[in-house]
């Protein structure tokens, strides 16, 4: 049972988290529509279930074109030591900066 003005947590897609929503909507006694107590967006109680993850075109791209790569790679290298994926991490040893007080050699005459 809910009443218009009440308080429910729902999925706000705007926060990308459950938060408190105001009941702005009602369809029988269950909140139809709600607004995010924290960023005011307006939108379909969803049962605080997060809508399903889009699927960002621009990142499956990437992977695609990260996958041919690969593969092109693979069929270049002859299909042997593919695991390696050419990320060597050059680890440079630390040292320590030489940062002395240069202007210890000035004095006052
Ligand atoms: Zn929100």
């Amino acid at each position: 049972m809910a009443r218009l003005g009440d308080d429910i947590d729902d999925y706000c897609v705007k926060c990308k988290r459950v938060m408190n929503h105001a009941v702005v909507s009602l369809l029988g006694d269950a909140a139809a529509k709600v607004r995010c107590r924290t960023c005011y967006s307006d939108h379909d109680f969803r049962n605080e279930q997060a809508p399903p993850p889009k699927i960002d075109p621009r990142k499956v791209a990437a992977q695609a074109e990260k996958a041919a790569a690969a593969a092109a790679a693979a069929a270049e290298a002859g299909e042997s030591g593919v695991a390696e994926s050419g990320g060597a991490v050059a680890e440079v040893p630390v040292e320590a900066p030489a940062v002395k007080s240069a202007a210890k050699g000035r004095k006052k005459a």
